[in-house]
């Protein structure tokens, strides 16, 4: 079923919706093949985007391809999987082009919830294609698992009274998506995927449904994104996440979704500070994280570690670019700047070059400066999702900042409410001290709904 087509790359996909509706166990479902196949011993370092090849899609869709027929052309799947980053926050990384289809999540026994919700408005806005993943079937009352089958075999060796339950739950998660302005359709009826988003009723835990979803993924990709996944020469490289290593320096994981980096090559960073020209000293795939010397090249779409010295101050969410003998540098570090004062400016209110995405985050802020919490995220991107959500919370935010907080981060939070907001950041003990001394409560998550609902509990305890 496998025929390549040389001039597509792979698409991105994120994987969106509630906290516990399963994200996480459906990603390392998708990985599993690839994981057990590429990687004796196991879990090795997790990087931040994964490809899923598509010979392990094949693979595991053989079965259910008899009956479809479809051809796989593109090279595989790219999954963003940011470790401690709510995923729908990747949704959101600059440039915002990174995610190509999604797989949105709901737990088959909750329904729609808040992140469920907020997750389907940043999909229709950026009108990317994508599946929902009916989560958790196996917990329907009665249910006969089939391990790792394609879903209507499962439903096949059901009883009636469990088809029943089943489809009860669904049409009710129907009917909220309905609310939501989606028509979605299960899978296996759907006749127009592009007006009606398919249902796959899956299980993370036993596997079922999961080759359908693997089906799915590049249909909706070949089908729908045609130009966006043909390969362009130009380098397009996002910085996800940023790291020091002990024994190695900083590393940067990226995701190249165009062109081509070697090791060797010159490039500009943006940093708080401002832009820096490196060098690529080192490119690991992340199909082989264990390799020290790692390889000279690699091309998108796909997500590596470069090891680049005097990068540790790169913002995450921002763009790698290459120097070439025919760039202009002095372009170039224009172009840097933008992306680096969008993010200081935006830090320090609002100046009008500010992007338009970023003001519509400045509008956040609070007039006066007594107004709000101190907010401070690990980039720019997770920054975003979280003011979205702390606006949508009716939560004031007085002061923002990106990385690990610093002192003056801890002395802006003693005005206002006296609190700050940590999402996905570390703070030192020491600053942790300065902060108690002031009077600063310091409340600290991975995840953002728990931000928020430990700030509406500080705030209780505070009144009475
Ligand atoms: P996330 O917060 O969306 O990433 O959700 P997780 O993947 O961490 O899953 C939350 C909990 O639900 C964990 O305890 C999982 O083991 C469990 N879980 C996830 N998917 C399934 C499923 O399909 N069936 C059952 N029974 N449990 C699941
Ligand atoms: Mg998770």
């Amino acid at each position: 079923y496998v025929k390549l087509d040389s001039s597509l790359r792979s698409p991105v996909c994120c994987v969106l919706g509630h906290v516990d509706a399963g994200k996480t166990s459906i990603l390392d479902r998708i990985r599993r093949s690839r994981v057990a196949a590429g990687e004796a011993g196991g879990i090795t370092q997790q990087i931040a985007a994964t490809l899923v090849s598509i010979e392990d899609i094949a693979a595991e869709t053989v079965s259910i391809n008899r009956s479809h027929n479809f051809t796989l052309k593109i090279p595989g799947i790219l999954v963003i999987d940011t470790p401690g980053h709510e995923s729908f926050s990747n949704l959101r990384t600059r440039g915002s082009t990174l995610c190509d289809v999604a797989i949105l999540v709901v737990d088959i026994h909750s329904g729609l919830q808040m992140q469920t919700i907020e997750s389907i408005k940043l999909l229709q806005s950026k009108r990317a294609p994508f599946v929902i993943a009916l989560n958790k079937v196996d917990r329907v009352y009665g249910w006969k698992s089939v391990t790792n089958s394609p879903f209507k075999d499962s439903l096949k060796v059901q009883t009636e009274e469990v088809v029943q339950e089943f489809e009860k739950k669904m049409e009710a998660v129907i009917a909220e998506l309905a609310m939501q302005q989606v028509n979605a359709v299960p899978y296996y009826k759907n006749k127009d995927f592009r007006k009606c988003p398919a249902i796959v009723p899956t299980s993370a835990v036993t596997g079922e449904g999961i080759p359908d979803l693997l089906l799915l993924l590049p249909l909706l990709s070949q089908k729908f994104l045609g130009d966006r996944i043909t390969k362009r020469d130009t380098v397009e490289c996002n910085v996800l996440e940023v790291k020091v290593q002990d024994g190695v320096g900083s590393t940067l994981d990226v995701l190249l979704l165009n062109g081509s980096l070697n090791r060797g090559d010159k490039v500009m960073l943006c940093t708080l500070n401002g832009a820096i020209t490196t060098k690529i000293q080192t490119i690991l795939e992340s199909s082989n994280m264990k390799s020290t010397s790692g390889v000279q090249r690699i091309e998108g779409a796909i997500g590596a570690r470069l090891i680049c010295k005097g990068a540790e101050k790169t913002l995450a969410g921002t763009e790698l670019h290459v120097i070439g003998p025919k760039t202009n540098e002095v372009e170039l570090k224009k172009k840097a700047r933008r992306d680096i004062d969008s993010v200081t400016n935006f830090c320090n209110r609002p100046v009008d070059h500010v992007e338009a995405e970023l003001e519509t985050a400045t509008s956040y802020l609070s007039s006066g400066s007594n107004g709000g919490v101190h907010v401070q995220a690990s980039s720019l991107g997770s920054l975003e999702a979280l003011l979205d959500f702390l606006k949508v919370s009716d939560i004031p935010v007085g002061s923002i900042g990106i990385g690990d907080p610093n002192k003056k981060d801890v002395m802006k939070s003693s005005n206002g409410y006296k609190c700050m907001l940590l999402f996905d950041v570390h703070i030192s003990n020491p600053l942790r001290k300065i902060a108690e001394d002031s009077g600063v409560t310091i409340i600290a998550a991975d995840v953002i709904y728990h931000l928020c609902d430990e700030f509406r509990q500080l705030m209780r305890t505070r009144q009475m």
